[in-house]
């Protein structure tokens, strides 16, 4: 009985809605004006004025919302409503003042976690990836602990200073040094690095560094760089990384006394930007004129990281090592380091001393490390390994035209081959897949009877072809 009578309430109260009167869901006109509204949703429909206004503009190249109302005013009857389509455009609000960017111990991933992302992108090296990380959180944790100093001596300004108080202790700032040999990812560390902090990132080559006043750019063209790719923010800028390459084209020439201008002159003009100095830099442009605005930028909590092969570099370090192993009781075979694989990992200050930089340039950089040359199963790893590694990439581009790409392994072992034989690392990856890669992505589409093709060493070493297989094989 109950139940018949909840059914009859309910059909009474959906009959009473059916009758209320309708809203146009774009111009709020009732039903009982517009005519029978079209139903698009559940709880939104249209009257025909508006459909066809819509099916209009979207035939006149897409939807303009407020062009769509502006139209609709000219509907007789619809001068009452505020399309604010013939109103002027709100002013903007003014930007507010940039708040200055303050890092706090929370933002700052721990190195473990540094290590990790960039182990999803960096394969090997593990030793300069945990450097690195430990490095990087050490100078945002410095920046915090100056902006704490800093604080602190604002709130006590005027005071007598406490005694009983210790001063807070100044961290040295943690520049890095990266040695390793041309395509061992000395560049893609950096990179990979600052897009998992979030922070900008500008590259250059020493080489093209002058000191002020010479042709090439100064030195702190860089910096404008910097700038330029923090979209011009200078709090944003003032928190990014500098790489410097081929760090080691400027040492100081060995065995000569003519001056040189790109070598000893130019490390004299980084040390102040190493350390923190406020420079003036050109907005939008790469060099000063009186036609450009400039900022200023304080590099004090930039960080610089310089890389460069070095090479010669081991020759040095294992004179060193033979001399010291060959003296006293404890004398080593003489040719002890001369196989040594890591012996760029043993580099101390004073072999990069002898290598051409001065000991100023390298007191402020004081986190040395070595990356390792890659081996045959670094390079097979980089291929596939990677989030974004390069065969991933063609596999993704084949998998859209529904073919399946697979690699043998010794297809792998072959390129990884082929790379070494070039000397120039994992740069050689990309030439060496791209020239037998561009067949298949010509001939492939061409079929769609095919479904899968497996790369072999046959087809890497020009000896046979690919295996093709057609689809539901
Ligand atoms: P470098 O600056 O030492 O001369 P790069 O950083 O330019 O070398 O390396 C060249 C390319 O090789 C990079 O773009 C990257 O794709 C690849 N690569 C090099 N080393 C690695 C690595 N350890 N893990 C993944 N990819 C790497």
């Amino acid at each position: 009985m109950t139940d018949n009578f909840d059914n009859k309430d309910k059909n009474e109260i959906r009959d009473t809605e059916k009758k209320k009167d309708r809203y146009c869901s774009i111009c709020h006109r009732p039903e009982s004006v517009t005519g029978p509204l079209v139903t698009l949703t559940s709880d939104m429909c249209v009257c025909n004025d508006c459909m066809h206004k819509a099916v209009d503009y979207m035939n006149n190249g897409g939807l303009d919302y407020s062009s769509l109302l502006q139209g609709l005013s000219n509907i007789p009857g619809l001068s009452f409503l505020n399309l604010g389509g013939n109103q002027a455009p709100a002013p903007k609000k003014k930007k507010e003042e940039q708040p200055e960017i303050r890092f706090s111990m929370k933002d700052i991933q721990p190195p473990h976690k540094i290590k990790t992302m960039l182990d999803r992108y960096v394969v090997g090296q593990e030793r300069a990836k945990r450097i690195i990380s430990v490095g990087v959180y050490n100078h945002y944790k410095r920046i915090i602990a100056e902006q704490r100093a800093e604080e602190r001596a604002k709130k006590e300004a005027g005071k007598i200073p406490d005694p009983n108080v210790p001063m807070p202790v100044e961290i040295q700032k943690s520049n890095m040094l990266m040695i390793g040999p041309t395509g061992s990812g000395k560049t893609y560390l950096v990179q990979t690095l600052a897009r998992l902090l979030d922070v900008p990132l500008a590259i250059t080559d020493a080489t093209s560094l002058t000191e002020a006043g010479y042709i090439g750019d100064d030195i702190e063209s860089v910096v404008s760089k910097l700038l330029a790719n923090a979209d011009n923010d200078v709090e944003r800028a003032e928190h990014g990384i500098i790489f410097i390459d081929e760090i080691d084209k400027i040492a100081k020439k060995r065995n000569t006394n003519q001056r040189d201008v790109s070598g000893e002159a130019v490390q004299q003009g980084m040390l102040k930007l190493l350390e923190g100095a406020e420079i003036e830099v050109p907005v939008g442009a790469s060099s000063k004129n009186a036609m450009v605005p400039l900022k200023r930028v304080n590099t004090k909590n930039i960080l610089f990281i310089c890389g460069g092969a070095f090479p010669d570099l081991e020759t040095i370090i294992k004179e060193r090592l033979n001399k010291r192993s060959s003296i006293g009781f404890q004398a080593d075979l003489k040719d002890k380091y001369d196989k040594d694989p890591d012996i760029l990992q043993k580099v101390t200050v004073e072999d990069l001393r002898k290598f051409g930089m001065i000991p100023e340039f390298l007191g402020r950089l004081p986190i040395i490390f070595s990356l390792q040359s890659l081996s045959e199963d670094m390079l097979v790893r980089i291929l596939h390994e990677p989030q974004n590694a390069i065969l991933r990439q063609y596999e993704a581009l084949l998998e859209l035209d529904e073919v399946k790409l697979e690699f043998e392994d010794e297809a792998l072992r072959a390129i990884a081959r082929k790379a070494l034989e070039r000397d120039t690392g994992a740069r050689a990856l990309r030439s060496i897949i791209e020239e037998f890669m561009m067949d298949i992505m010509y001939e492939i589409p061409k079929d769609d009877s095919i479904g899968r093709v497996i790369i072999t060493k046959e087809y890497i070493e020009h000896t046979g072809g690919p295996k093709i297989m057609l689809r539901g094989q």
